[in-house]
């Protein structure tokens, strides 16, 4: 079942490390919410379906909506949808905005999951990330979200920066078993390009990634995941049994999402779009789309892109390939037997070499292969073809 995704552009301060799209400044945040507002009412017949699985708060910094203003998304979706019984309810929310009395509103709304931006308990991780909050704060929120009744807690930890030795990954590590929370993802730092942290290792400011360390500690939080039981789903996340993301699972397995706001993407199956990424342009946009029954008339408001047969296959064997669920020749076969082969075909090496494993109909990566999972998805990519048919 489908999910709708908000996109809340605004943080405190920029993270050095980061490339999403989102204003540190806040002066467009009161039109930013009518706006959104207006393009879920003109959007809201996009997804077929009614009932949502999940709604996901993600950003920028949706923990710096106020629960009042948070209100606002669920009085709108009231309007135009209906929840599953059970519904998954996420905000991602930043260290230093979870104060108790801001946790203790946000228990009073719909929200009945946090995923928390803690990457680090360490100071001299943080300031290296240029985090808005420290050390105490990262630990101190999860006690207050923890005692305040939120048990459904995820938090992001990064691992690989030149700060953190070995030694302060597996702390880090220990202090989040420490809490037994049922949800991590985990990411090596990337150089994202444009961002404070390409600049600083261009100018030898800060020192290059180092490769070998990253996979080492990468090595070592499979290991850790694996012994407190933890289920490696997806390249990047591991959950106890029964916390596997609602929504996240959904962008993987292809299911249809809604995103409103600037940047926002979604997906219906046929076509993925993604909106200007842009909030005075977005607001400017939304603030008077007169006479428009939908958004197809505002194509500035978002870019679309219809899949090619080639484009379905390339997305299907990456997320597969990505995720526990693996990559079933049935469904690529219901593609076109081509797509079979040349999947089999391609993915052979790497069956050959134990970087790949088959179980009956399935093919997903091992642990030694997800080590280099973006390699291997793209060595089965279809590229410079549209349809395998026509271009045999
Ligand atoms: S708080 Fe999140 S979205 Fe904002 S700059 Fe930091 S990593 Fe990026």
């Amino acid at each position: 079942m489908p999910g709708i995704y908000f996109h809340i552009p605004f943080c405190k301060q920029a993270c050095h490390y980061c490339n999403f799209h989102f204003s540190t400044s806040l002066r467009n945040k009161e039109a930013m919410l009518p706006a959104m507002l207006r393009e879920l009412d003109l959007r809201k017949d996009y997804l077929k379906e009614k009932e949502l699985d999940s709604i996901y708060f993600g950003g920028g910094t949706p923990s710096l909506l106020t629960a009042a203003e948070l209100m606002l998304f669920f009085d709108a979706i009231g309007k135009y949808f209906t929840l599953r019984p059970g519904a998954e309810i996420t905000l991602e929310a930043n260290p230093d905005d979870l104060t108790a009395e801001n946790i203790r509103a946000l228990r009073d709304t719909p929200v009945n999951r946090l995923s928390i931006g803690i990457q680090s308990f360490r100071e001299e991780d943080l300031r290296f990330f240029n985090r808005a909050h420290n050390a105490a704060q990262a630990r101190a929120c999860l006690e207050k979200a923890l005692s305040a009744g939120f048990s459904n807690l995820t938090i992001d930890l990064i691992y690989g920066a030149p700060t953190t030795s070995d030694k302060h990954w597996a702390e880090n590590l220990d202090i989040f078993f420490s809490y037994g929370i049922p949800h991590l993802s985990s990411y090596a730092l990337t150089v994202e390009a444009r961002t404070a942290l390409a600049h600083f290792i261009n100018t030898g400011k800060a020192p290059a990634i180092d490769e070998e360390k990253t996979a080492r500690q990468y090595e070592y939080l499979l290991a850790s995941m694996k012994a407190h039981h933890y289920i490696h789903y997806e390249i990047s996340n591991f959950a106890l049994p029964g916390h596997f993301a609602v929504h996240n699972s959904s962008y993987w397995r292809g299911e249809a999402y809604l995103g409103i706001g600037p940047s926002a993407h979604s997906f219906n199956g046929e076509s993925r779009q993604w909106n200007v990424a842009n909030n005075a342009h977005y607001i400017r946009l939304l603030a008077n789309p007169t006479g428009l029954p939908n958004l197809s008339g505002l194509p500035e408001v978002f870019e679309i892109e219809y899949l090619s047969p080639a484009t379905r296959y390339n997305e299907y064997a990456m997320t597969g390939l990505r995720t526990i669920w693996g990559v079933e020749l049935s469904r690529l076969r219901q593609m076109g037997a081509e797509y079979e082969s040349y999947f089999l075909s391609h993915i052979r090496p790497f069956l050959e070499t134990g970087l790949a494993e088959q179980e009956g109909g399935i093919i997903r990566l091992t642990d030694a292969g997800s080590l280099m999972a973006d390699g291997i998805a793209s060595a089965v990519f279809i590229v410079g073809k549209d349809d395998l048919s026509r271009n045999p």
